[in-house]
């Protein structure tokens, strides 16, 4: 049985998570927060690497970012749909880890699994909290989902700074050397706007790494807000406020 988490991110393919909210996840786990990830497929129709090398991977990129938790269920690459068997698998690892706070991808997506996930994510969150169902251990509804936010979607409910923790994201994610090249994010963080090596695999456009890309999208949320870098997330519910002259960012 798994330690009890605090946070449980969800997502569809290994670097999933570290991409799109690695920068929270570290941040929590400075907090001394137990945080976990489960990825439903093992990403083998990835042009590059396989299932053994996106593993060791995974492996590594937790490590990185201080997770206590990763759990990989083995369901179809591209071929993830709305199924109840899916989400029993989803909600039985919500169960065992009893996570608070559950992060899944934003709802608008290119890619068909992510959007898929998202779905399957938030039944499960439903059925894990379901005493009768058909399920193993004690019933557990998460206290809040949040979304996280990948390259389609842009209106945020709000922005995390991860300026401290920006650069330990970057080497989680270039833990994925099968998918994004053996110079990493070094160029980035060390050399900034410089032109990647050529190395490193054109994924998103040509001449443009994972690392710029992700560099000027937090750098462009964390504009908005005042800090270096931050990560976008999105609720569907209200966010209640006590006191509006608490609230940061200033608005002239
Ligand atoms: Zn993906």
């Amino acid at each position: 049985m798994a330690d009890k988490l605090d946070i449980l991110a969800v997502a569809a393919h290994p670097d999933d998570i570290e991409i799109t909210c690695g920068g929270l996840l570290i941040k929590e786990t400075h907090r001394g927060r137990k945080v976990g990830a489960l990825d439903l497929t093992q990403g083998e129709m990835g042009t590059h690497g396989d299932e053994t090398d996106r593993a060791r991977e995974a492996k590594n990129a937790a490590e990185l970012m201080g997770l206590t938790f990763r759990k990989n269920l083995g369901l179809p690459d591209s071929a993830l749909d709305d199924n109840q068997e899916y989400k029993l698998a989803i909600a039985q690892v919500i169960r065992d880890t009893k996570p608070e706070l559950i992060i899944l991808p934003h709802w608008n997506q290119r890619h068909p699994d992510h959007s898929a996930c998202t779905r399957l994510g938030y039944d499960a969150c439903f059925i894990a909290g379901l005493k009768k169902a058909a399920l193993s251990g004690e019933p557990h509804r998460p206290r809040k989902i949040i979304y996280a936010s990948y390259y389609r979607n842009n209106e945020y409910s709000f922005l995390v700074d991860i300026t401290e923790t920006f650069e330990q994201k970057c080497k989680a994610v270039a833990a994925y050397v099968s998918q994004f090249g053996k110079s990493g994010a070094e160029g980035v963080i060390a050399d900034r706007f410089k032109p990647p090596d050529t190395s490193n695999k054109d994924i998103f456009a040509p001449g443009i790494s994972i690392f710029e890309l992700m560099q000027v999208r937090a750098m462009q949320l964390g504009q908005l807000v005042g800090v270096r870098y931050a990560e976008g997330y999105s609720i569907k519910e209200n966010i209640l406020i006590d006191d509006p002259q608490k609230m940061p960012v200033k608005s002239i």
